[in-house]
């Protein structure tokens, strides 16, 4: 009789993949699940008995890209992060840095159109960092309209990294709201060509800018349409904010015909972006619903008096995050939404998590837990325990295997075209990655707010990522960093 490497025992073991769903040991060897049944025997054994055993979560859309909002994600059940919206470029960079410093989690990253041509169009050089776009979101030098020898080079770049394992293409055109939409057609054109998907940070609806070059809903769709590309429909709850129905339904329309369009959500009725982005210019905020006070800045936590702070703080402070109170989650029409948005379809949850930032500007990686110093938009630490209390627990709207499903083998599946790797990601079967999450059901919650930010999710009692603890017994394992790149 076999003998594991470790034994997860007595769990009710939750498969959504292979529709497992009953009280077993998960055998763990080699890195990778070896089997699922009674009796097994191992070197070490966890005690599951009375909790939940599942797949670790595959966050689709994270920028967390350090080991502090990493390990706040892994209490929260993710073991693997992909920065996939805003992408990195080179990814060569990106994979080298995080193998040099080490992870907690699995990590994987898109290329970035954003950051490709800000380094074409814009003549700054990428370096493989979320912070090349994020320090340019108010330079309007990359952001224009570009002539067709310059969109060659920038798809030559995509193209490039794609062939260096990319996961896919970030495209961020929100943060670049008037460039062509033949551009974008283009970059998904690359993607398809390549067999990779494509993440859209949409830009603006056209309820909410009349003059957009083109609805940013429907460019999605038209592009899956045109050229075959699988294009991902990124936190469609932020940019749709009220039109969320009329985009459902140009998305279930796209569906309908056949189109390789997917979706994600998180359940909070804020977002967080760098106080520069287009989108918040004094000017256009009202095509939002939003005024000055809707923007807070994260660092000091102060609302936007009047469009003249937002204006000097954008021209002084561009990268700085910010959160965007789009919707009251207090009001319950905003709570139906958020609620509808998680619901819609085949969406998959995926956070928008972030790295947290030090009001002193001075930060240990390795200290934990997180001072009261560090802030983050609180979903970095929340959205998976908030998805299991809100949508399980406390409103019954999804069942724990359909939640389960939402945050494993249907985000794993999305991001899996040209990318095999994440085929052994978001399962608990003979073969699979042994990222394994153990939780309670019962007590599973968030705890982030947005004055208290980055309080850790508790009721995940172990985390495993590649069969090594990241979370025992509910604590953080200090110096484990277990997490392996996820490349194509
Ligand atoms: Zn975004």
């Amino acid at each position: 009789m076999s003998i594991y490497d470790l034994v997860v025992a007595g769990g009710r073991v939750v498969d959504p993949a292979s529709g497992v769903d009953a009280v077993a040991d998960v055998g763990i060897s080699g890195g990778r699940v070896a089997a699922v049944g009674t009796g097994l025997r191992g070197t070490r054994v966890v005690d599951a008995r009375g909790r939940v055993v599942a797949p670790g979560f595959v966050d689709l859309h994270s920028h967390c890209d350090d080991i502090p909002g990493m390990r706040l994600q892994a209490f929260d059940g993710v073991t693997t992060a992909l920065e996939l919206e805003v992408g990195m470029y080179p990814v060569s960079a990106a994979y080298e840095r995080a193998a040099l410093t080490g992870r907690p989690i699995n990590y994987g990253f898109a290329t970035s159109w954003g950051a490709a041509r800000l380094q074409v169009v814009g003549g700054v050089k990428a370096t493989g960092m979320l912070s090349d776009v994020f320090t340019a979101m108010n330079v309007p030098a990359w952001q224009r309209a570009a002539e067709p020898a310059l969109v060659e080079q920038v798809i030559a770049l995509v193209e490039e990294d794609l062939a260096d394992g990319a996961l896919g293409v970030g495209i961020p055109v929100g943060y670049a709201p008037s460039i062509a939409p033949e551009e974008y057609v283009r970059i998904a054109a690359a993607a398809a060509r390549a067999g990779r998907p494509t993440y859209t940070h949409a830009r603006e609806l056209v309820e909410q800018d009349p003059d957009t070059p083109i609805d940013g809903a429907e460019e999605i769709v038209r592009a899956a349409g045109e050229t075959g590309a699988h294009m991902h429909y990124c936190h469609v709850n932020s940019t749709s904010g009220r039109h969320l129905d009329r985009v459902h339904a140009t998305v279930s329309r796209a569906l309908a015909a056949g189109a390789p369009v997917t979706t994600e959500a998180y359940p909070y009725g804020s977002g967080w972006t760098g106080i520069g982005a287009a989108f918040l210019a004094p000017d256009v905020l009202h095509r939002r619903g939003l005024t000055p006070s809707s923007i807070q800045h994260l660092a000091s936590g102060r609302r936007m008096a009047d469009a003249a702070e937002l204006e000097r703080m954008r021209a002084e402070h561009g990268a700085d995050p910010a959160f965007v109170h789009f919707l009251d989650e207090s009001d319950p029409g905003a709570q139906d939404l958020i609620r509808k948005a998680m619901l819609f379809g085949d969406t998959a949850v995926a956070s928008d998590a972030g790295d947290p930032v030090w009001r002193s500007g001075t930060k240990d990686p390795m200290a934990w837990p997180l001072s009261a110093d560090a802030v983050a938009h609180p979903r970095t630490a929340g959205t998976y325990g908030r998805t299991l209390r809100l949508l399980v627990r406390e409103t019954g709207a999804l069942s724990l295997t359909e939640a389960i499903r939402r945050c494993t083998v249907l985000p794993a599946d999305i991001a899996a075209s040209g990318v095999p790797a994440l085929a052994r990601k978001g399962r608990l079967q003979p073969g699979a990655d042994a990222d394994v999450v153990v939780f309670d059901p019962d007590t599973v919650t968030d705890n982030a707010t947005y004055t208290d930010t980055t309080r850790p999710t508790t009721g995940f009692d172990h985390v495993l990522v590649g069969g090594e603890a990241v979370v025992r017994d509910g604590e953080l394992v200090p110096d484990a960093l277990p997490g392996r790149p996820v490349r194509a």
